[in-house]
């Protein structure tokens, strides 16, 4: 075996590598499929994919150290492209009044619903905010997470949406995970703006976008286009400010109703359009032709027991990449287990096992704009990956929550 091979051997025959990894199947997510590699043999070199292939094609390795997995697979490591991880307090206390009959009329009257969560982010520190999104990454780390994407959308003003964005920088800067943030202060209507939401929208565009991209503190710009938050043009708008600073685009759509919001999203080359219950197929057609990703949230249609699902078979049909998230927020879903997303997005949707995969790690990286350096094993990508004592992928989706067992090695090295 490959391990009696002394790391002091130097002989010019043999590669250079800085960690070894063997003993299981490789579960690559090549082009969207698992692309399986047997007794696979996966080379690190720099915190990258240096080589990949089976044992019987290996060559011999110099190597800083090696790991050799008793069976089991390997997967990339997982991409949640679409969270609400930072936000003040939580809903549990209305989750349990609805369900003890109160009315939603009632609970509005008494401040609940979104504007609890803004009024809950506007007062909470930096700290305190940073506390308790690092609370809930923890379970996502846990179960193999090694990228996310984190919006704000909260705050509503200035101070209270950049408060948010600097909690997403300190979290990509501290826990051991690559951080996407997205600007989504065209989320809902802040009260002070009420009956006002053009004005709202022209102030985005005008002040807070300019300093969001001054500080750097976005990689994208998001919106919310549905009849109870902001119109296709009002979205256009955000879209035009944010193409000018050079930022791309992802849009909440078609998630309670039919605005083509996807084929907007589209016209501006999203990265994603996400939700997209109500999609026709010029929506997805459209999608198809901008090469956006649909970013599918079974978790927030589970909490809403939605109806209508996603058209999947229309995705399939016109090679739109779908990817899985878990939506996390505290109002539409408080998930925080991406692997319990897949299981939903198979039962729910009908989706395959391997679509839902796919939808965790490569198309997960599309969504993001990270597809030439994450979402599958291959030379030159990022080396962050997940060893599971399992038998095969499909058990990643199959087994309905709890924690699995899981190595997850992220930028070369095994994260604690
Ligand atoms: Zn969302």
């Amino acid at each position: 075996m490959s391990s009696s091979i002394s790391p002091l051997n130097t002989a010019s025959d043999k590669l250079i590598c800085d960690s070894l990894w063997t003993g299981a199947t490789l579960v690559t997510m090549r082009d969207g499929s698992y692309n399986l590699i047997e007794n696979g043999v996966l080379a690190v070199k720099d915190g990258k994919i240096a080589w990949i292939g089976s044992e019987e094609d290996s060559p011999k390795f110099v190597a800083g150290s090696r790991h050799h997995f008793e069976g089991g697979i390997v997967t990339p490591g997982l991409i949640d492209c679409h969270t609400h991880l930072v936000f003040g307090g939580d809903r549990s206390a209305e989750f349990e009044q609805r369900l003890n009959g109160v009315s939603y009329a009632e609970i509005a009257a008494q401040g609940g619903g979104i504007l609890s969560t803004v009024n809950a982010t506007r007062t909470a520190s930096q700290k305190t905010l940073f506390e308790q999104a690092r609370f809930r990454l923890a379970p996502l780390l846990a179960e193999g997470v090694t990228c996310i994407e984190i919006k704000s959308g909260y705050g509503l003003s200035d101070e209270s949406e950049l408060k948010m964005l600097r909690v997403i920088r300190e979290l990509a800067e501290t826990q051991p995970v690559r951080v996407k943030a997205t600007c989504l202060a065209a989320h809902a209507l802040p009260p002070e703006y009420h009956g006002r939401a053009d004005e709202y929208i022209e102030h985005i565009c005008q002040n807070l976008l300019p300093q969001v991209a001054a500080e750097r503190l976005a990689d994208a710009v998001d919106g919310f286009c549905e009849h109870l938050a902001f119109s296709p043009e009002q979205i256009e708008r955000v879209f035009k400010a944010a193409k000018k600073l050079g930022l791309p685009v992802k849009l909440h759509a078609e998630q309670l109703s039919s605005l083509h919001g996807s084929q907007l999203a589209a016209q501006y080359g999203a990265l994603s359009a996400d939700h997209l219950e109500y999609a026709t197929e010029q929506d997805v057609k459209a999608m198809a032709e901008s090469g956006t990703v649909a970013v599918l949230l079974p978790g927030a249609y589970y909490m809403l027991r939605e109806t209508q699902a996603p058209p999947v078979a229309l995705f399939r049909q016109y090679g739109v990449p779908m990817a899985i998230a878990s939506d996390a927020n505290p109002g539409t879903s408080p998930a925080l287990s991406l692997r319990l997303m897949l299981n939903m997005a198979c039962t729910l949707f009908r989706m395959t096992p391997e679509e839902a995969l796919a939808g965790v790690t490569c198309h997960g990286a599309r969504a993001l704009g990270l597809q030439q350096t994450h979402g599958s094993l291959e030379v030159g990508k990022v080396a962050d990956f997940v060893h599971w004592p399992v038998e095969r992928p499909a058990e990643l989706v199959y087994w309905l929550g709890g924690q699995l067992p899981c190595t997850v090695v992220y930028r070369g090295d095994v994260r604690s």
